[in-house]
């Protein structure tokens, strides 16, 4: 287009841009484009665009460019990389009768290329070690070393990032654009009102997300931020309670086997055994009580493989859940009728941009590497379609004006 299209004729002063050229423009200047992005949020917030009344956060997978065999275990990796360190060394060897200078460059260039994703894929794994990933499991591409393998909408499975967008709910406009390497949304709510806070200078008034986001963590985060949150309410009952559910137990043994008597303040067993008051702990942000049976009645019970079967040196145990305040709220808010008719708007603002991006810009895959470089990617994509949408909005308010009375 830089070849015959005026307009790009004029932007490139009639010069010829070659492919690497402009490749590189789009993953250098990253600060330039972020206060790029930022600005244009302020011309679309002067002209009463944005508001921040209701934002709406969404995930959306974008595939790496990176193929799914090219994971592989830390040996290997440590293997591939000795031998990409010797052919530097050898290509770096080759003289200039033996190859022209400028296929001796590309060849160079091409054999440090590799030598840095490899150095790089073995630094991922210290990553991987802090999420706290199986050691078994640990795999990095060695094709793009910050990708990870990640849930698709079509139920497969694919290297991939994760982009959180935030959308006002006004005019759809993209407020917040980040890329993490989360296969799953549950802790990305509050870095993404992070960022709309740093890109607009002031906090959403309400947010919105599907349940993929929703735990206890964020509801009390948003409260005390003084956000109204919506989302559906997932019920999280029996997760982190302490409970033996999950662990081997039969069905019959299970924590609602057990009845609480609040006179005495203690569990009676299927076996009729008492569970004492035993001590308060605060899991996953809800208050719990814990009590416990007799060491001697559970070790000697006829049906201990049922009920406690990797239990051998103290008695059965169960919590009972204390909601936070906060989330008590949160579920009665949730049952009205206003926050529902909210939520029914979710899927129509929080995807808009998603569909965009992807069906008309064509983004399914990045065409980058590595975490900083497909940010900006995304952030490109969230760019150009923010002044779609303001140029849209720009001559629907033109045409309204130039309407005859
Ligand atoms: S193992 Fe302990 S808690 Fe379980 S049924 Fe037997 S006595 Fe009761």
């Amino acid at each position: 287009m830089c070849e015959w299209e005026p307009a790009y004729q004029w932007l490139t002063g009639a010069q010829v841009i070659n492919a690497h050229t402009l490749s590189d423009f789009r993953v250098k200047h990253d600060q330039a484009l972020k206060g790029l992005f930022v600005q244009v949020l302020g011309l679309l917030t002067a002209d009463g665009l944005i508001t921040l009344e209701r934002v709406m956060q969404d995930g959306t997978k974008i595939r790496a460019k990176a193929a799914g065999d090219s994971f592989r275990r830390k040996e290997r990796v440590e293997q591939a990389l000795e031998q990409a360190r010797e052919q530097v060394e050898a290509v770096q060897g080759l003289s200039e009768e033996e190859t022209s200078r400028r296929i001796a460059t590309a060849r160079q260039r091409a054999a440090r290329e590799r030598r840095e994703r490899l150095e790089a894929a073995l630094e991922e794994f210290n990553q991987l070690a802090e999420e706290g990933k199986d050691k078994e499991k640990r795999r990095v591409s060695t094709s793009d070393p910050e990708c990870r393998i990640m849930k698709q909408p079509d139920g497969g499975f694919a290297p991939s990032y994760n982009v959180q967008i935030d959308t006002d709910a006004k005019n759809c406009v993209v407020v917040a654009v980040g890329v993490v390497q989360a296969g799953n949304d549950f802790d990305e709510l509050e870095p993404g009102i992070d960022r709309v806070e740093h890109n607009q200078g002031k906090t959403p008034e309400e947010v919105v997300t599907d349940g993929g986001f929703v735990s206890r963590d964020t509801i009390v985060a948003m409260n005390k931020r003084e956000i109204d949150y919506i989302a559906p309410c997932v019920d999280e009952g029996g997760k982190g309670e302490g409970s033996y559910d999950g662990r081997g137990v039969s069905a019959e043994y299970h924590r609602s086997a057990f009845v609480y008597d609040a006179q005495t303040d203690s569990y009676r067993c299927p076996q009729g055994k008492t569970l004492s008051y035993e001590g308060k702990e605060q899991r996953h942000m809800q208050v719990s009580y814990r009590y416990r049976a007799q060491r001697s009645d559970c070790q000697g019970c006829v049906v201990k493989s049922q009920c406690c079967p990797g239990n051998r040196v103290t008695g059965r145990s169960v919590h009972r859940g204390e909601e936070l305040a906060e989330i008590a709220a949160f579920r009665q808010k949730m049952a009205t009728e206003r926050a529902r008719e909210i939520y029914k708007q979710r899927a129509q603002v929080a995807e808009t941009p998603n569909l965009w991006i992807k069906a008309k810009f064509g983004l399914r895959q990045f065409s980058v590497r590595g975490l900083r470089k497909v940010g900006m990617e995304a952030l490109w994509a969230c760019l150009t379609y923010n002044i779609r949408v303001w140029m849209r909005l720009r001559w629907r308010k033109a045409a309204v004006v130039a309407q005859p009375a």
